[in-house]
């Protein structure tokens, strides 16, 4: 089946009572027993829930995965990813991530005996050259949040499989629809589903996927173990979202292309980072894995005033946290969503005091165009 089939109908069929087209809101905590022992294979709300497994069942179809293990947020996923692995364990991360993954890794977990060696994968020898004798774990964003850089997922996944590591890409920014690391041999995607999967900025969400069976069961056991589990009505809107998700990422992806090239052509910004555009060093890299460019641009603006500016004066895009949802946001991440990494750390990797990052929504083109222009003057 094509994407847009496996949106709509995957993991989902009528309801068996009433016949109801849509998957039902199942709000309640456990369920009746027939008999000691005897059950319709669902005993309490934390370990079973069927809007839940619908939603893990569809969300798995679209990134052409097995299985799917859904959270109550991004960060509650990669945090289940901890139960992989043991104090003592080393992981290999790509020093350009998330700032919320950055502050779990180094701030919360590296204190219950793991360490993390952040490396720059775009060069995918940096990786090679990072593993040890405890290395157990490869983790991977790409595109990278802000500055859109890339890691070949087939070469990096090569890299881990013959060092028998747990390969892991966060795949939130390219949502199912223009990538699938686990085509490309990596072990475990991760989404938050807060971003383009739900769309509407009205659910906090997260989910792992993976084709491995040894992994799905313990990612099961961890999910009821630790007890992150999404709500039943939260399930209901993300699996109402997915039915969107090709055509809303069609219009992402093509009112960021039309976007990026208005802010090259006019000369605001002083460097412009989208793998969408031919001066992106990856942009090759762009073509073969994935099959968009997505929604996130980031813009050097030089001052951090022009960028303060440009704030102050949007009307159609808003200031804020988050991205991927149909209506535009800006953002400055090194005070935003970057600021628990060190500043020195912020500079190497380019999160600027002037680097502007803008999620495309969906909205008219000629008004968000308009709307940066206006800023400007
Ligand atoms: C937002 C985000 C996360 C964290 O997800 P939450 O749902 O906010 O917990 C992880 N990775 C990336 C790339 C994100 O953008």
């Amino acid at each position: 089946m094509g994407f847009s089939t496996n949106a709509i109908h995957a993991g989902q069929k009528p309801d068996p009572t009433t016949g109801a087209v849509i998957t039902p809101v199942y709000l309640t905590s456990t369920y009746a027993q027939e008999e000691l022992g005897k059950n319709k294979g669902f005993e309490y709300g934390r370990k079973h829930n069927l809007t839940r497994q619908s939603l893990e069942a569809n969300i798995a179809a679209l990134e052409k995965g097995k299985y799917g293990v859904a959270f109550s947020s991004g960060l509650a996923a990669i945090h289940a990813l901890m139960g992989l692995v043991r104090a003592g364990d080393h992981i290999i991360v790509s020093d350009n991530v998330y700032g919320g993954t950055y502050r779990l890794f180094q701030l919360i977990m590296k204190d219950f005996g793991l360490d993390f060696s952040w490396v720059d994968t775009s060069d995918i020898k940096n990786i090679e050259n990072a593993v040890r004798d405890n290395t157990k774990m490869v983790f991977l964003e790409t595109p990278s949040n802000p500055m859109l850089i890339l890691t070949d997922l087939e070469a990096a996944s090569r890299i881990c499989k013959s060092h028998n590591l747990i390969s892991v890409c966060d795949n939130t920014f390219m949502s199912p629809y223009f990538q699938n690391p686990l085509t490309l041999g990596i072990d475990i995607v991760v989404h938050s589903e807060t971003k383009y999967i739900n769309g509407h900025s009205d659910v906090i969400g997260g989910i792992l996927l993976t084709d491995s069976s040894d992994i799905h069961q313990r990612l099961r056991y961890i999910q009821n173990a630790i007890g992150a589990v999404p709500s039943p009505f939260d399930c209901w809107l993300v699996l109402r979202s997915t039915k969107t998700l090709a055509v809303r990422m069609e219009r992402h992806n093509s009112n960021a292309v039309a976007f990026a090239k208005f802010l090259n052509e006019s000369g605001i910004a002083r460097k412009i980072y989208y793998p969408g555009l031919t001066s992106h060093p990856q942009h090759e890299l762009a073509k073969k894995q994935m099959r968009g460019f997505g929604g996130m641009i980031s813009a050097d603006l030089g001052e951090a005033e022009l960028a303060k500016n440009l704030f102050k004066n949007v009307k159609v895009f808003t200031l804020g946290e988050s991205l991927g949802g149909v209506e535009s946001l800006i953002s400055h991440p090194a005070t935003m969503t970057h600021a628990s990494v060190p500043k020195a750390d912020r500079e190497r990797m380019g999160i600027t005091d002037g680097l502007v990052r803008f999620s495309v929504g969906i909205e008219d083109i000629e008004d968000l165009i308009a709307d940066v222009e206006n800023s400007i003057k």
